[in-house]
């Protein structure tokens, strides 16, 4: 059986910036007896639990509300996610768009007003560069 690799906050892990999760009653139903990896690039990272919200910028940083630079945390963040990956041979990810490190479609703009744009989250742009494929919600 294939393992798929998830958003934790997507299962109910309290790993959300503000401290909640993105429980989704049709991933949990979708992943039974499924062999599930989750993964939470942010906290991955070394970033807090709860912790200042952040967006891409235009040039590519990643930016947190209060203009502290935490591209590092994000890029390592998707080191160590994509090295799960490869450990547990996920070929396939369930992850949670609009978020700067799983958005699969979808990211804020960079300017902290709600505006959402087209677009992939750092650890996203890197899995899908990996051949790994989205299963969406
Ligand atoms: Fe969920 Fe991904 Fe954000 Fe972690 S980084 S809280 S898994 S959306």
């Amino acid at each position: 059986m294939e393992n798929i690799a998830v958003s934790a906050c997507l299962l109910g892990y309290h790993c959300k910036y503000d401290g909640g999760s993105n429980l989704n009653h049709d991933v949990i139903n979708f992943c039974k007896g499924k062999q599930i990896i989750p993964i939470c690039p942010e906290v991955f990272g070394g970033l807090d639990t709860p912790r200042i919200p952040s967006e891409i910028q235009q040039d590519g940083r990643v930016l947190n509300k209060f203009g502290r630079d935490v591209s590092f945390c994000f890029q390592r963040g998707t080191k160590l996610t994509w090295e799960v990956l490869k450990k547990h041979h996920c070929t396939q990810a369930i992850l949670k768009d609009g978020s700067p490190s799983c958005g699969f479609k979808t990211i804020y703009d960079g300017t902290f007003t709600n505006v959402v744009v087209e677009g992939l989250g750092v650890t996203a742009r890197f899995l899908k560069d990996k051949g790994v494929t989205f299963i969406d919600f």
